[in-house]
């Protein structure tokens, strides 16, 4: 296990914030969690960082940083229908996307290009087109920072919701994911209803979509309206989209015609988060060398040298013009440091 002291984390946060961390260990394996343990590090505070593509950093880390990368991806189990694998946490999601979808395994073929690590992956239950995590995930292992025992979180205890499970509440900062399991499908049906998925398949000529053909349309979407963090500093959407009653959302489609909902279930409706702030006039809002991408009001942005706390104030006024506005409480998707 590598230590390093006075680190700056630029490269490990995707806004580039040029935060330093007193120290710094990275964890190659399981074991390393267990050195940990007998140095002490789980009784005082610390933090884990795996792509840090859901960070806020808005001052220098103190406490012992943590990077998960350690590295695998096991077959569990074949059958006739399914192939079970165990990923450890520190595989890119990405990358791990690609093997599947190279293999002709479905399932998280809507979820190409999010960028982070598999670890991080069942902690906001990631989602994208159509798809969340939580639908191949079959259990979650983790080590128990209290114990130093790896523990098994089966898919109905991780309480899996909308950018929510367990480990952002009950257990919260108490374990550290070492390895996801999946279950993927080799008989597969394509889900393109969401989004421009069959517009885009249908622009390049698909009639019968593989699965290789629906992960490179949703590529090409992502990439053509979501900032690259390589190019512009970004933590994705920094929102999560408003889940309010269908009454609340009915008295306010009456005020605001245009509102853009989606049904959750019979009594609950979710609002677009980025309906709200564009039509605020956020979009493409600057200052400071930061701001609200002009393409995406979900999503702020580092121009370069900007200040992780200039973002968390302009994310406060945001939120405040929301409420004042619509009387709606804006949450932040990304985690704040
Ligand atoms: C351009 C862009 C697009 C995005 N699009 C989407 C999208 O479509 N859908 C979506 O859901 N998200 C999206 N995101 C958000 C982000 O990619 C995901 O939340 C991702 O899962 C974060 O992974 P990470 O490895 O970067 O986590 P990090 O940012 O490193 O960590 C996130 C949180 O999890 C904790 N953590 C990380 N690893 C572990 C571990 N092994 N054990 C315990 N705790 C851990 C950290 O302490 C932190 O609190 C996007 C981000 C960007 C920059």
């Amino acid at each position: 296990m590598k230590k390093f002291v006075n680190q700056s984390l630029k490269s490990f946060n995707t806004f580039g914030f040029d935060v330093s961390a007193a120290e710094v260990y990275e964890v190659t394996q399981n074991s390393d969690l267990n050195e940990l343990f007998n140095m002490g590090i789980f009784k005082r505070s610390f933090k884990i960082i795996s792509g840090g593509s859901n960070l806020l950093l808005t001052k220098d880390i103190e406490t012992p940083v943590i990077l998960i990368r350690n590295k695998g991806i096991k077959l569990i189990e074949e059958t006739q229908d399914y192939i079970y694998l165990e990923v450890s946490a520190g595989e890119n999601w990405h990358e791990f996307v690609l093997y599947t979808v190279d293999k002709s395994w479905g399932g998280i073929e809507n979820l190409s290009l999010i960028p982070g690590c598999v670890g991080a992956a069942p902690i906001q239950n990631i989602g994208a087109y159509g798809t969340e995590v939580k639908d191949t995930i079959t259990r979650v292992n983790a080590f128990n920072i209290n114990s130093g025992d790896t523990e098994i979180f089966e898919n109905e205890q991780c309480k899996f919701g909308y950018r929510d499970t367990i480990f952002k509440n009950q257990v919260k900062d108490q374990y550290i994911i070492t390895s996801v399991c999946f279950k993927l499908h080799k008989k597969w049906s394509p889900k393109t209803e969401y989004g421009d998925i069959k517009k885009q398949l249908s622009d390049n000529g698909i009639i019968n979509p593989s699965i290789k053909s629906v992960s490179e349309a949703i590529i090409q979407i992502r990439q053509s309206k979501l900032p690259d963090p390589s190019k512009i500093g970004n933590s994705g959407s920094f929102f999560k989209n408003p889940v309010i009653s269908k009454a609340r959302a009915e008295e306010l489609t009456k005020l605001f015609p245009t509102i853009k909902t989606f049904n959750v279930n019979d009594f609950e409706v979710k609002v677009a988060a980025a309906w709200l702030i564009d039509s605020l006039g956020w979009k493409g809002h600057q200052e400071n060398n930061i701001g609200v991408h002009e393409k995406q009001a979900l999503v702020l942005i580092n121009k370069g040298g900007g200040k992780g706390k200039d973002i968390l104030t302009l994310a406060q006024k945001i939120q405040e013009s929301v409420k004042v506005k619509f009387g709606i409480q804006l949450e932040f998707e990304v985690n704040i440091w």
